[in-house]
């Protein structure tokens, strides 16, 4: 690769973009573009890091009158300071982490993957080719849950959440329009119950907004929601604390040894199914607040307990959540509001057991409960498959969920 070549293809691309009018492709046509410019833009983002790579040791930006190579990156990519401080990092990393270099180099990672990789095999070396592997396969926001689980694994548990702790926060500001703005950052425990106690709170105000016949969208109801439960439960409302609202409840899962033993040994997980790891000993204080629900993976088989009604119980539900962070159709990523869908419908004699049961996105449990997609379990992963083409084997699609 050199300057030539790289300027050749720059301006084959800007002349062939010139011309470019996608109302004229087919949409198959339009998503093959798609993805060759997503490639493109891999590609563009495994040379940029390189590049800096060099421009940060070499010193160029001193001469160019940067304060730092990251203001020299971030000027000329157009960033801001901040991705650009963690695409020096990343860049760094990658000479310790070939496969990830070898990824990037192919064309397979876009730069966000490569940080997020670099981030956490940099910590735990071991993991990377999994990591690598898992980007190609999984959306974003599951590599992301992965990366945190192994930056976890390498680094002290419990002095990564003191730190969070000792380091918590909430300010408002007023803003320019003169709206009054949050930011907090908690510790996973404590927002996962902020985050559960606003979620119960919206669902109830979105029942009386639509008994009232009027339509909230639900980040809506949710400031009301948080705005009710701060000011109705604060401590000197006199207000009975235990019978306004719901109880939160925190899902954690975590090894039943683990529990007992009190810290974790290599290839056991504590966390919270969608936020992230926390340390045992957080777990063993929230499940003596009893406001934990702690799923047990070794010593009570929850996978094993089924239920014969359709009403699913809070063990099931709890594995649930845990097994299915997001909807389980493949490429999703939804993990907002899922659904329970009895895979082999509970009309037709499908059991209330964790096996029979997913966690569906609305829109694909609507596709699978009226449209005849159907979901398939293979091995451990799942299948997705679309209506036979052909209308001749017209099959009643029994209700599902
Ligand atoms: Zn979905």
């Amino acid at each position: 690769m050199n300057l030539n070549l790289l300027e050749r293809v720059a301006d084959q691309l800007r002349k062939g973009l010139a011309a470019y009018d996608p109302e004229r492709l087919t949409g198959a046509d339009a998503a093959r573009m798609l993805a060759g410019f997503a490639e493109i833009e891999k590609l563009a983002a495994g040379g940029k890091l390189l590049s800096a790579r060099r421009v940060e040791s070499s010193n160029v930006w001193r001469r160019e009158g940067h304060r730092s190579a990251s203001a020299h990156v971030a000027q000329a990519t157009g960033s801001g300071l901040g991705p650009a401080i963690n695409a020096l990092k990343a860049a760094r990393s990658l000479g310790s982490l070939p496969a990830t270099d070898d990824a990037m180099r192919n064309g397979r990672l876009s730069e966000t993957q490569v940080k997020e990789i670099a981030g956490a095999a940099i910590v735990q070396p071991e993991a990377e080719q999994e990591l690598v592997d898992a980007a190609g396969k999984q959306p974003l926001n599951v590599l992301r849950l992965r990366c945190r689980r192994v930056r976890a694994a390498g680094i002290d548990q419990s002095q990564a959440y003191e730190q969070i702790r000792r380091a918590r926060y909430l300010h408002n500001w007023t803003d320019e329009e003169g709206a009054v703005r949050f930011d907090a950052r908690l510790t996973p425990d404590e927002g996962a119950r902020l985050v559960a106690g606003v979620k119960a709170e919206t669902r109830r105000l979105a029942a009386d907004a639509r008994r009232a016949g009027c339509e909230e969208p639900a980040r809506a109801l949710a400031a009301d929601a948080l705005v009710g439960l701060a000011c109705r439960r604060g401590p000197e409302s006199g207000q009975d604390v235990s019978s306004s609202g719901p109880a939160t409840m925190v899902h954690v899962r975590v090894d039943h040894e683990a529990l007992l033993r009190g810290h974790l040994e290599p290839g056991e997980i504590c966390e919270i199914p969608g936020i992230g790891p926390i340390p045992v000993d957080v777990a063993r204080r929230l499940a003596a607040d009893s406001i934990l629900s702690v799923l047990v993976t070794d010593g009570v088989d929850v996978t094993s307990v089924a239920h014969a009604g359709r009403t699913i119980p809070s063990a099931i539900r709890t594995a649930l959540i845990e097994r299915d962070p997001i909807c389980v159709v493949p490429g999703c990523g939804v993990r907002e509001a899922l659904e329970i869908d009895h895979v082999l419908p509970f009309t037709d004699g499908g059991p209330t057991s964790l096996a029979n049961l997913a966690r569906l996105c609305h829109w694909h449990h609507y596709l699978k409960t009226h449209q005849r997609y159907r979901l398939l379990r293979v091995n451990d992963d799942w299948e997705w498959q679309p209506p036979p083409v052909a209308g001749h084997d017209r099959v009643a699609a029994g209700p599902s969920g």
